[in-house]
């Protein structure tokens, strides 16, 4: 008995691991499809100026809505899609696609930026410069309006090689955010040597600071380090004005969050730019 229940035991762990390996083989195979037949898109969420509530940017966002998996959640799809080296075409349909979008932005009167998340992978591949640098051509956008956000713990895992690329981009004239800010474990050293122009304070920190006291006193910090380097501070994922508030008297430079806006359609982010305008 106890050896038919050890053998059941042993059959129910694997054909765990079968689906899940399954699961992943038919997201890798619908991934793939998807980006062939030009069935990803884009949503934008604004990035707001904390002092006169102006909109700096827009931070692109991949989403994908799948025929019969439905809709994937980035954070399921791009650990995928960088385990399998889809990232390469993927990202690279990103940034054309989000370059085109702020250019049309420029044309239509609304001077913002764009953000781009990059993954580390696809920025340490032979070419990745070029790629960027031809795909701004393309679009006609000046680099100054395009910022690649690398997460902290990216960057960290890859900090010596990261130093010479960043310095790169620097001197292209392309912006670069630290994304996801306080979850990596930067070391100071590096980030002095990163050249970067903003944090972004990770959206965890923000969720703590009206409810412990002493989230408050992170934050404070993390902007003061932020801005003895000369660089922007953004706070994402606020969600409400106590939050906001907060970060204000945090001296944090830039909002970004649910109280503002969620990710939307291009569409309706320029609408939003609209508003933002008229409103003042
Ligand atoms: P991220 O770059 O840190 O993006 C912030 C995430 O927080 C987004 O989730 C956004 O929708 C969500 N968010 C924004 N405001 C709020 C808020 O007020 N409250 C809460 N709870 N959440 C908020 P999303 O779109 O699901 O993306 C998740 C992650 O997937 C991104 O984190 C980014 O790391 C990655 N990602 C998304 N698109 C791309 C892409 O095109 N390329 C790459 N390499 N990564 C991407
Ligand atoms: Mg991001
Ligand atoms: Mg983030
Ligand atoms: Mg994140």
């Amino acid at each position: 008995a106890a050896k038919s229940a050890g053998g059941n035991r042993y059959q129910f762990f694997s054909e765990g691991l079968n689906q899940k390996a399954q699961e992943r083989a038919a997201i890798e195979a619908a991934l793939r499809e998807a980006l062939k037949n030009d069935r990803l898109t884009l949503h934008y969420q604004p990035q707001l100026d904390l002092r006169d509530g102006k909109v700096v940017g827009m931070e692109a966002l991949a989403r994908w809505q799948d025929e019969t998996l439905g809709a994937v959640a980035p954070n399921r799809f791009i650990p995928i899609a960088e385990q399998t080296g889809l990232i390469h075409e993927l990202g690279a349909w990103v940034l054309r696609k989000a370059c085109a979008q702020c250019k049309q932005w420029h044309q239509d009167g609304y001077l913002v930026s764009v953000s781009v998340n990059v993954s580390i992978k696809q920025m340490m591949q032979e070419g990745f410069s070029e790629m960027v640098v031809g795909t701004l051509l393309e679009a006609g956008l000046e680099p100054r309006y395009l910022d690649l956000e690398l997460t902290e713990s990216m960057l960290m895992e890859k900090a010596a090689e990261s130093v010479a690329l960043l310095r790169m981009f620097k001197s292209l004239g392309v912006q670069i955010s630290i994304d996801d800010f306080g979850t990596g474990y930067s070391s100071l050293s590096y980030l002095k040597n990163f050249s970067v122009d903003r944090i972004k304070i990770d959206q965890s920190f923000v969720r703590d600071v009206t409810v412990r006291d002493d989230a408050v006193g992170i934050i404070k910090a993390i902007v003061a380090i932020g801005h003895s380097m000369g660089l922007k501070v953004i706070a994402e994922g606020v969600e409400s004005q106590g939050e906001e508030e907060k970060l204000l008297s945090c001296r944090c430079d830039q909002v970004q969050g649910y109280l503002h806006a969620r990710p939307m359609p291009a569409a309706e982010a320029e609408a939003f730019l609209e508003r933002a305008q008229t409103s003042g």
